[in-house]
């Protein structure tokens, strides 16, 4: 059998890596991106490959850059000869009040959380259509549903990024490529590890209650979803049964959005 080829964006930690290491078990050869210590890097490649008997590539490619996404895309056909799965997960967070928000985290907020999913896609679109198959999930989030104060920037992106997925559902419907989008709630990685400072500062509360109150407080579960609750829901829309999902927004979310 023929392996499949996933590129998974943000992958060196969180979520993406979870998704990567999922998608590996399931056979898929990988294409990695993300920052980090490259010798770590290396050695989660290694270990991902030899667990589970796969390929693994690290592209380094910075998702602010369009000419650096054109050559990742390209790693798959120069590496393994095709691209079957992308997985747009790429993303940061800057929590401040709209007045005090500074441009330059708005503009790096645009370029990973959104930009970066439409050329990826672009590029990859080709290939997939020469296949007459393919398989585009966007890891969007709650906030691509709803909105919350002091993540302008995030939110904006998001909802842009469920509307790119939507536009582009559309489009190659008729290729056998499906383009969806996963909406989860709070999950413990360092993106939400990293804001729960700002966050406090933002809303005059202590780090305790802004877990208790703002990020557990959303989602009736009052627990975090898991990175491997994700990872399977991608694993499925990457499989044939889901084939005639396309153009979704999958809530994944502890109950937040049913609010
Ligand atoms: P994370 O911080 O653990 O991982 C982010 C990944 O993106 C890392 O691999 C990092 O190296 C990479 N990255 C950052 N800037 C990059 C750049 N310029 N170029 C290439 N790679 C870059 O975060 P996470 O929580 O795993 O988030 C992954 C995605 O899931 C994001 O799009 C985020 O918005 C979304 N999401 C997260 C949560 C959550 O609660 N953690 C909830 C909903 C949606």
């Amino acid at each position: 059998m023929v392996q499949k080829v996933a590129l998974i964006t943000g992958s060196t930690s969180g979520i993406g890596l979870g998704v990567a290491m999922r998608l590996a078990q399931g056979g898929h050869n990988i294409i990695l991106n993300g920052f980090g210590d490259p010798q770590k890097i290396q050695w989660t490649a290694n270990s991902i490959a030899e667990m589970y008997k796969v390929e693994v590539v690290h592209s380094n490619a910075d998702m602010t850059k369009p000419e650096e996404i054109e050559k990742m895309v390209h790693m798959a056909q120069n590496s393994f000869g095709s691209l079957d799965v992308v997985v747009c997960n790429a993303g940061i967070q800057h929590v401040a009040p709209i007045e005090d928000f500074p441009p330059e985290q708005w503009d790096m907020i645009l370029a990973i959380n959104l930009s970066s999913a439409f050329h990826v896609i672009r590029h990859a679109i080709p290939m997939m259509k020469q296949k007459k198959w393919g398989r585009i999930i966007n890891i969007a989030s709650a906030h691509a549903l709803v909105a919350s104060p002091f993540k302008s920037a995030y939110v904006a992106a998001k909802h842009g990024l469920a509307g790119l997925t939507k536009t582009v559902a559309l489009e190659v419907a008729e290729h056998g490529i499906t383009c969806n989008a996963i909406c989860p709630g709070y999950v413990k990685t360092p993106l939400v590890d990293n804001q729960i400072a700002d966050t406090a500062k933002a809303r005059g509360i202590s780090p305790e209650a802004v877990i208790r109150d703002v990020i557990l407080g959303s989602q009736p579960t009052k627990e975090f979803v898991q990175t491997t609750d994700i990872a399977e829901l991608v694993a499925y829309l990457s499989g044939e049964h889901a084939a005639a999902i396309t153009g979704a927004m999958l809530s994944i979310d502890g109950g937040w959005t049913a609010h």
